[in-house]
């Protein structure tokens, strides 16, 4: 089973959904994408149906509060997990350098001696570079730099066992250096803040964001099959599948997927 497990979907202060992140399912092996603000994370895994002994990789696609924060909660989780003997071998994070400087200064000072001893010896960071290639859940994962101006941010593209390409774009909007990498991909996972029309009132592109119709455009641009849409206001979550579908649909001749957060999608 390939498989997109959506923990979260909404942008930085949320409170009606988690904020985005997913988990990349390859036959019973996790890679999870992004951390959320908080606590939140762990129950988002345990609603998903996911065993947390079963996540062995974290990819983290830059420091903001809103993608990093949940890192704590989990590190905690499963290091008490390693010293009680319930979870098996090491948990990998991939990451800037910055981010591993900033998990070490928050996590050492304010954890117990137990849990720091297992941290130190099996939480593995990986630094991310540009084009590459990890082998991760059995795919082969290329980090991608997503040329963020706000701080390095970083997005992957891996081929699945279907032989489909799926990329994840982060929350930033797709750079125009990117195209040649993203054109023609089947899966493309992008951030989106908001409807056109609520454009003037939550100034996303000032944010460094999208609306829907510039996802969609660009997406249809650049003959991409399949898009799915996250990182959004949660102004209105009860209309949000149906109205971003629409704007999406609008604009964009692929299938467009603007999940709630804890669906599944088959990839
Ligand atoms: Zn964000």
């Amino acid at each position: 089973m390939e498989r997109i497990l959506v923990l979260g979907t909404g942008a930085g202060m949320s409170t009606n959904c988690y904020n985005a992140c997913f988990l990349l399912e390859n036959n019973g092996k996790y890679l999870l994408v992004d951390t959320g603000m908080g606590i939140g994370i762990i129950k988002q895994i345990k609603d998903i149906g996911v065993d947390i002994t079963k996540i062995h990789d974290v990819f983290i696609s830059h420091k903001h509060i809103d993608h990093l924060l949940g890192i704590f909660p989990l590190i905690r989780m499963v290091t008490s997990l390693m010293g009680a003997g319930v979870y098996e071998g090491k948990l990998h994070i991939y990451c800037d350098k910055e981010i591993k400087e900033l998990v070490d200064n928050f996590f050492i000072p304010t954890s117990y001696p137990e849990l720091i001893k297992m941290y130190h010896e099996n939480i593995i960071f990986h630094d991310l570079h540009n084009n590459e290639k990890f082998n991760i859940i059995g795919y082969e994962i290329e980090a991608i730099d997503l040329y963020s101006t706000e701080c390095n941010q970083f997005g992957f593209q891996t081929k699945l066992n279907n032989g489909k390409v799926l990329t994840f774009m982060g929350d930033v909007p797709c750079n125009d250096k990117l195209n040649d990498k993203i054109k023609g991909t089947d899966w493309v996972l992008h951030e989106v803040f908001c409807l056109e029309s609520e454009e003037k009132k939550f100034k996303a592109r000032e944010k460094f964001h999208s609306t829907v119709k510039d996802v969609a455009e660009k997406m249809e641009m650049l003959k991409v099959k399949n898009i799915v849409l996250w990182h959004t206001m949660d102004n209105n979550i009860l209309q949000r599948k149906e109205l971003y579908t629409k704007e999406a649909k609008e604009y964009f001749s692929g299938n467009a997927y603007i999940p709630n957060d804890l669906e599944i999608i088959e990839l």
